[in-house]
């Protein structure tokens, strides 16, 4: 039988609080299935150590674990001040300046952002440090800018700036970025994710380097900032999945416009079968405490109520006391969730074969008690469009490519097994899943299961078939 995982998938950020060869394994087996590297902390040697680990860990247990590499994209910070911090009174003035033209004077602060003054105006609003700190533009001289503090505190160096209503002129990945993206295509990431998408373009320039590199990587646009949610229907034509960047997007828009904007990227990504991960703070609570509150157990039911694919833990599992249990906590709130979820069913968008086969499998798995459903697929397309209806049934993914096994482990409901041997026809691969699927526990003789993929086999993107299978 399928033992009992969750369907949904548990993204854990990997830190110095689980970097080690047990906890990652105890990690995985309580229900971690993807692994993301934060590159906007860590060395290279710490992430190349986490990678190497990792894939021990996967070819140990005989299961897939996604690597996610996050970049960190075009953050803005403040620059060093002398004494480490100042304090911003509500009301008082500090003046923002040009990292090469700050000169340490009191009352003034420098930011990596060359272009304030150009862009900013009287009334600008300017979030420091996750938007703890508030101020507004009142007077911009050459290339300094002259603000009120609207919300004050203690400012510390290099801590974040955020601009929400600027366009900001700056290129959709630093040179910082490029180099990661370069160690982690080296590294064999699965899937890489880019921070402050603003429009289409910035991911076409991330598929460009990607093609440079010739990596055939999956891409994700993290959602953040408030022009990815105006451009969300050109992000989402031109990437392979989406984060719901909810650190950063309760700064960029505000905590209160975050549960709606998460539910529509969510439903947008349904509707298309595109993977989407909800990020950040989920169990907060759970970087001090073993248990997390209630209010964010049911921030992670909600989401897969939602309809996201995966979840995600960042401090937790990263910095936090607690990574292990952290991580179970997610799998338990996941698997009570889903005894009882019923998904929203998406009308096909056309009237195309893929959607006929959509279609189809929805019915069958509707009507018949499948064991799984088995998806033949060499580019992951056919278990995406099964994982796409929610079926009842766990999708089974039977690939020949590792890359293709690895990447599909983020996908909702979706079991990757890796081929151990070619299949050429029907009859061949019919043969070798009633052996996989016995030897794994995954099904028994007579258990009724629906087979998919593209005749002929090899060929990706021609789901054309759905067969069903008894075990013999
Ligand atoms: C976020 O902002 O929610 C996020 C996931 O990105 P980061 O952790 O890189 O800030």
């Amino acid at each position: 039988m399928l033992p009992q995982s969750p369907r949904t998938k548990i993204v854990a950020t990997i830190g110095p609080a689980s970097r080690s060869p047990d906890l990652l394994k105890q990690m995985v087996l309580s229900g971690m299935s993807v692994a993301r590297l934060n590159f906007s902390h860590g060395s290279y040697d710490d992430h190349a150590q986490t990678v190497a680990l990792l894939r021990d860990v996967s070819r140990e247990l005989d299961m897939p674990v996604t690597l996610l590499q996050d970049l960190q994209g075009p953050k803005i910070r403040v620059g060093q001040l002398p004494a480490g911090s100042i304090p911003l009174t509500d009301g008082g003035l500090l003046t923002l300046m040009p990292e090469d033209a700050y000169a340490g004077e009191p009352g003034t602060a420098a930011i990596d952002y060359p272009y304030l003054a150009e862009e900013a105006e009287p009334g600008t609003q300017i979030l420091l440090d996750d938007g703890l700190l508030e101020l507004r533009v009142k007077h911009v001289a050459e290339r300094a800018v002259q603000c009120e503090v609207v919300k004050g505190g203690i400012l510390k160096s290099r801590k974040g700036v955020n601009l929400p209503s600027l366009n900001l002129l700056l290129p959709s990945m630093t040179e910082k970025d490029k180099a990661d993206l370069a160690f982690g295509v080296l590294q064999g990431v699965d899937w890489v994710s880019l921070s402050f998408v603003r429009q289409a373009e910035d991911l076409r320039s991330l598929k460009a380097l990607l093609g440079e590199h010739k990596a055939d990587v999956a891409i994700i646009a993290k959602i953040e900032k408030p022009q990815a949610v105006e451009n969300l229907e050109t992000i989402l034509d031109e990437c392979d999945g989406v984060m719901v960047a909810r650190g950063d997007m309760g700064v960029e828009v505000s905590p209160e416009r975050v549960p709606m904007i998460q539910k529509h990227i969510i439903r947008r990504c349904n509707q298309r079968g595109i993977p989407v991960i909800t990020a950040t703070q989920m169990l907060e609570s759970m970087i001090q405490n073993p248990r997390p509150t209630r209010a964010e157990a049911s921030d992670v039911a909600n989401a897969i109520v939602d309809g996201t694919d995966a979840v995600m833990l960042s401090g937790e599992s990263a910095v936090g006391a607690y990574p292990l249990d952290a991580v179970g906590m997610m799998a338990r709130i996941a698997c009570e969730v889903e005894k009882e979820v019923e998904f929203e069913n998406h009308p096909p968008v056309k009237n195309d074969e893929a959607n006929a086969i959509s279609e189809a499998l929805n019915a069958i798995d509707s009507m018949l008690e499948l064991r799984c459903i088995v998806a033949l697929t060499t580019s992951g397309y056919s278990a995406l469009l099964a994982a796409a209806e929610r079926p009842r049934a766990v999708v089974v993914a039977l690939t020949p490519y590792e890359a293709i096994y690895h990447r599909l482990n983020l996908v909702w409901g979706v079991r990757p097994v890796l081929m151990a041997q070619e299949v050429t026809t029907l009859e061949e691969a019919a043969a070798y899943i009633d052996v996989v699927l016995r030897e794994r526990n995954m099904a028994q003789s007579g258990d009724r299961i629906l087979i998919m993929g593209g005749i002929p086999f090899g060929q990706s993107g021609t789901t054309n078939f759905l067969k069903l299978h008894r075990l013999s």
